[in-house]
């Protein structure tokens, strides 16, 4: 890693209470698949948003792909209307391009405005918006922003969609970076001044393909797990500052659909996050005081928030030892991959815009109380 590409700021300060505990302002997850709508018997917005108040963001960004697919003006009202109903923290959603037609620049451009950022499903995935390279450099080509262009892809179209973004001059979000490969794509392209960010999936960080025998269907995901070769140059592009922040991709199955011949494809993740970092900071792997910069501080400038607030905050125990199971999970799939696994961290305390949301393992915000960024 050449010294061009350590970008992280020293001597970031997280702000502890008081001896024991550490405060993140503003924490973040821009990559969640909170389910609702025709998928609720997955997960609500109302079950998905508690368990992320548990795992102490107060923010998610709500992905397309849960049918209807938020693709145009009506589907994204619809799902606004019933965010606002239900989430219990603060959110915003993501538009996904329609692989049903062409872009019309106008639309985009309208549509913009209201969400975090544009979706392209170039790889296989859950849901029905996967689009080919034509389609993702028409769709890249026609966005206009404010948000950036997030990208679902494994292999050969993580390069295309870097090559595309150059070349139209727009900014792009690898998703849930997935290999060596692609970190030594996105730290090319970043060193060649492309306007480039990524972030990485916690199963990502903690699991390797050698997990997939004893996790069966619990470690079925896409991208898929990578090999501990891959899983070290995340860490280290994680370190480093070539990937900026930590994004979940929470996406709930029942466990009945997990235990199909061909399970769905994710993995809970708002839950547990938070405490899997915490416990990898206990041993070393990064510094306590890059978890503000790459669980709040990074997304939120990424996807043009403003500067967290001091009221709006997660207080973490970084020395409480427990074991993460089913039982003290809020999602409502009610599995985790995690599940057995002792965490060195816990999240003590929740706070969003001043009320003290989720304590001593309960939410305490009702659904609604969730606001639209
Ligand atoms: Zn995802």
């Amino acid at each position: 890693m050449s010294e061009r590409t350590r970008t992280r700021p020293a001597g970031h300060t997280s702000a502890p209470t008081n001896s024991r505990l550490l405060r993140i302002n503003g924490t973040l997850d821009p990559h969640v698949h909170l389910r609702g709508l025709e998928w609720s018997h997955k997960g609500t917005f109302a079950s998905e948003t508690a368990a992320a108040l548990a795992g102490g963001y107060c923010a998610v960004f709500d992905m397309p792909n849960t049918p209807p697919a938020t693709v145009n003006e009506t589907s994204l009202q619809r799902k606004l209307i019933d965010l606002g109903a239900q989430a219990r923290c603060d959110y915003k959603a993501w538009l996904g391009a329609d692989p049903k037609r062409d872009p019309n620049p106008q639309e985009l451009q309208q549509l913009g405005q209201q969400v975090c950022g544009l979706k392209l499903y170039c790889g296989e995935t859950t849901g029905t918006l996967l689009i080919d390279r034509t389609l993702m450099e028409s769709y890249i080509a026609a966005w206009s922003g404010p948000g950036p262009i997030g990208l679902h892809a494994e292999g050969d179209m993580i390069q295309h969609f870097i090559e595309a973004v150059a070349r139209y001059g727009k900014v792009g979000h690898i998703c849930h970076i997935p290999t060596k490969a692609a970190v030594e794509q996105l730290q090319a392209a970043k060193e060649a001044g492309v306007k480039l960010t990524a972030g990485v999936s916690p199963h990502h960080l903690f699991l390797t393909d050698r997990d997939l025998d004893a996790l069966g269907p619990k470690a079925v995901m896409k991208p898929p797990l990578g090999q501990s070769t891959d899983r070290d140059a995340l860490w280290e592009g994680l370190r480093s500052g070539v990937i900026d922040m930590v994004e979940t991709d929470h996406a709930p199955h029942t466990w009945e659909e997990k235990q199909q011949h061909k399970p769905a494809f994710g993995v809970a993740g708002l839950d547990t996050c938070l405490p899997l970092m915490l416990t990898a900071a206990s041993e070393g792997r990064i510094g306590y005081d890059l978890l503000p910069t790459i669980l709040a501080d990074a997304p939120r400038a990424v996807f043009g928030l403003a500067a967290a607030d001091a009221e709006s905050y997660v207080l973490l125990d970084p020395k409480s030892r427990w074991t993460i199971t089913a039982e003290n999970l809020h999602t409502d799939c009610g599995w985790s991959p995690f599940e057995g696994v002792s965490m060195t961290g816990r999240v003590v305390e929740t706070v969003l815009r001043g009320r003290t949301v989720f304590k001593d393992s309960e939410v305490l915000a009702e659904p609604g109380f969730g606001q639209p960024l």
